[in-house]
């Protein structure tokens, strides 16, 4: 065998690896910066749960979509966008396609929440000549990640007398900031040094440094503690009592920037899930008259096991889509319910973790996912053998492969993780147990689940256009 067909064997026979920025021209490559600024500024204006929906909503208001829960008869099949939301934090946005509901949705579903920092239910003491708050971490953190940085406060809180009260401070340029303290080298050996990671950092000691100026004499006790409290009143009406009643979560105060020099790439808290909240919600959008009902799905609690009534374990999307054959004046009964879901194809929109230059040994190569080479399919997560992964079909993985190459999306595929070193799980199982495909889908980070995670602006887009082709597909 000459080497020229050796040369023609090989090409024909192994997978390629494309690097996207190899693979566009000028062009492409300026609409790849231009939709990534549009990200930054969703990053920026999505701190929370709660902020991301409310960017959605509006982007869809402004697309001319309409609130699902005020169409209140079956004869509404002339409307064909709406949208749906359950307590401010878990939305819906739904193109209507020209086949019926029945024969299934094209749907893609990602999570508005993120690991951070939430206030306790009695946060507010004091220690040392300072006003403190305690803080409960919600989802996966490295607790060492939250110290000696600044972070802002975004929160709902409900009044004694049901008034409801949002505050944000942290986040304008002339806000103040708050920040769990971190120990100083010096003194770290002896305490830290020979301690195990989890004995080290410990979340009740991710406390908030609040105020230093105390109110009333130095014969008062609780002044500094008063201090804070008088504060919150004066602004916002609020007493301790309220915080009962409270959603306040610490995110960094950071906003989303670029990275590198070529800014090729994107560092931002938050990007897991809203990268793939931001992609899918533009495909959505970007998707005007689609052969199957085109669906967006934008759950919260996801980093917590998608627990609690705006998880994806709730009903919100039956629900949602009991709604959809209702306004459509189709059958709603529980049979075209189920057909309707079985039917139904669904991408779980959510992040993988990109290979790290600094950490190659968590990684097998060969199956890991690398920043750079495009929108990652994620054929099962889980643990110790796949346990708890809902392990995507050969056939609906083959499926999306072929809507993928047809339309030139640039593709990897990924594993969370070698063998036995760890793993993770997403909305996917949540969905799959309705009997519709699943397949876990979505760009690469680096970082993952730090206050500063690592996204590819290539890969972005190319999740972006990747699930705008999903959506176009006719289901044949
Ligand atoms: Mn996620
Ligand atoms: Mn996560």
């Amino acid at each position: 065998m000459d080497n020229t067909q050796f040369k023609k064997i090989k090409k024909t026979l192994f997978k390629k690896e494309r690097l996207v920025f190899d693979h566009l021209n000028k062009n492409q490559k300026a609409g790849v910066f231009k939709f990534n600024e549009q990200y930054k500024q969703f990053l920026n204006q999505s701190k929370t749960e709660r902020k991301a929906a409310l960017q959605i909503i509006q982007a869809a208001k402004a697309k001319g979509f309409v609130d699902i829960d005020t169409l209140t008869t079956n004869q509404s099949s002339h409307i064909k966008k709406v949208y749906k939301v359950f307590q401010g934090r878990c939305v819906a946005l739904a193109v209507i396609g020209k086949e019926p509901l029945i024969s299934g949705a094209n749907l893609i579903a990602s999570h508005l929440d993120s690991p951070r920092l939430d206030l306790k239910q009695n946060p507010v003491y004091e220690d040392l000549s300072m006003g403190l708050m305690k803080t409960h971490y919600y989802g996966g953190i490295r607790k060492y990640h939250w110290l000696a940085l600044p972070l802002a406060l975004h929160g709902t809180i409900i009044t004694s007398d049901n008034k409801t009260i949002d505050i944000t401070i942290g986040d304008h340029p002339d806000d103040p900031v708050f920040t769990v303290t971190d120990l100083l080298p010096h003194l770290a050996g002896k305490i830290q040094a020979d301690k195990k990671i989890s004995d080290v950092f410990q979340g009740e000691k991710l406390n908030l440094i609040s105020g230093s100026i105390p109110l009333g004499n130095d014969k008062e006790k609780d002044r500094f503690k008063l201090g804070v409290l008088n504060l919150l009143y004066e602004k916002y009406g609020l007493t301790e009592e309220d915080f009962i009643s409270a959603e306040i979560e610490a995110v960094p105060a950071e906003k989303a920037r670029d990275v590198g020099f070529d800014r090729s790439m994107i560092g931002s808290y938050g990007q897991d899930d809203r990268v793939c909240v931001y992609t899918s919600l533009e495909a959505l959008l970007d998707t005007p008259s689609p052969h199957k009902t085109a669906i967006a799905l934008f759950f919260d609690k996801e980093e917590i096991g998608s627990e609690g009534n705006s998880g994806a374990k709730s009903s919100f999307l039956e629900d949602l889509m009991s709604d959809l054959l209702f306004i459509n004046g189709q059958d709603t009964g529980n049979r075209s319910l189920r057909k309707a879901l079985i039917n139904s194809s669904c991408l779980s929109a959510d992040v993988n973790a990109a290979m790290d230059p600094d950490f190659k040994e968590v990684h097998e190569a060969m199956n890991a996912a690398k920043l750079g080479f495009g929108v990652c399919m994620t054929k099962f997560t889980g643990v110790a053998g796949k346990s708890g992964s809902s392990d995507a079909s050969a056939e609906f993985v083959g499926k999306i492969r072929q809507i993928f190459n047809t339309n030139k999306i640039i593709w990897q595929t990924g594993e969370l993780g070698k063998i036995d070193q760890g793993g993770g799980g997403t909305v996917a199982k949540f969905l799959a147990k309705f009997g519709m495909n699943v397949l876990d889908c979505g760009p690469a980070l680096l970082s993952m689940h730090s206050p500063f995670e690592i996204s590819s602006k290539a890969d972005v887009y190319m999740t972006f256009l990747g699930y705008k082709a999903f959506y176009a597909d006719n289901g044949k």
